[in-house]
């Protein structure tokens, strides 16, 4: 994809490409961002459980990976091996678990493990022909998976999509990743995108040999800050080595072992969001 080097006041289609953009997302019903302070913490993970979870529910589902630098999504939902083409109708989303997928590194290079070495205004350029040119057709929901931090993309992605209904936050219990946290959290009040929950990651692990339940990485400070910066809580995800397994075989946790302490934690973190949504 080329960037785009005009200036919009300079260029003979000025105004039009935003057209472009407001009527491709016109078709979507709900966008959601999901961000983290920090990367690690399951940001990525957190994102196709959501798409995959929705699209089980029988929604239709989108799911939109901008985490240019480090895309998972493909890993995570087998589809490294894919090449997404295009037709008239713009961009074809790769398609899975009943979920429409699209990711850069689809898109550009033969060889997935190629690093994307662009600078900010690249990416921008990158990221609103990727929300013009892709044809979800009628979405319910677009997720939309953030590069940690709330850096170039993270700004650009808000301002393109300026009707998102919102963001989840994703972090774990520690103050480290906490710290980023709020950061995040006041990044999205600053651009106005309300807070749609935070859901704390890796929290707690219960042993398979002794059912003893370890706290890594603590506990509780999710729903602490949560309660302190009057934002919705989404619920706690224990730390469960099915769930890292599966993300790395490219089959998704919640569709494959539904009935596991960590798969029934994001059912209802969910359904929390759902509720979360529908209320505003
Ligand atoms: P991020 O997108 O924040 O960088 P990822 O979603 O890529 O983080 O997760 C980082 C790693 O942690 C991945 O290997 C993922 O499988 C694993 N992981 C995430 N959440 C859990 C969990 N609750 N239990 C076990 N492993 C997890």
């Amino acid at each position: 994809m080329a960037e785009c080097n005009k200036k919009c006041s300079s260029c003979e289609s000025a105004g039009a490409c935003d057209l472009k953009l407001k009527k491709r997302l016109s078709s979507i019903k709900h966008k959601i961002m999901v961000l983290s302070g920090k990367g690690g913490v399951g940001k990525s993970s957190v994102s196709v459980n959501l798409a995959v979870s929705l699209a089980m529910n029988g929604m239709k589902v989108g799911l939109l990976d901008i985490d240019f630098h480090g895309p998972s999504v493909p890993t995570m939902l087998g589809l490294r091996k894919v090449t997404l083409n295009t037709d008239g109708g713009g961009v074809i989303p790769a398609e899975v678990h009943n979920l429409k997928v699209v990711s850069i590194s689809l898109m550009l290079e033969k060889d997935q493990d190629n690093a994307i070495i662009w600078r900010g205004p690249m990416k921008a350029g990158v990221l609103k022909q990727l929300l013009e040119n892709v044809n979800w057709g009628e979405l319910d929901y677009l997720i939309m998976d953030f590069p940690p931090g709330t850096g170039d993309e993270a700004l650009s992605a808000c301002q393109l999509v300026s009707d998102a209904d919102g963001g989840v936050i994703v972090t774990t219990p520690q103050e480290v990743s906490l710290s980023d946290c709020r950061r995040c959290i006041s990044f999205c009040r600053q651009l106005g995108l309300p807070v749609l929950g935070v859901l704390e990651n890796m929290s707690g692990f219960v042993c398979p040999n002794c059912g003893e339940v370890a706290d890594i990485f603590g506990c509780g400070g999710g729903e602490d800050m949560a309660k302190s910066y009057n934002v919705p809580f989404l619920g706690r995800i224990p730390l469960d080595p099915e769930l890292r397994a599966s993300c790395d075989s490219g089959h998704p946790f919640i569709y494959h072992s539904q009935h596991k302490p960590a798969a029934l934690a994001f059912a209802e973190a969910v359904n929390k969001l759902i509720a979360e949504i529908e209320s505003n």
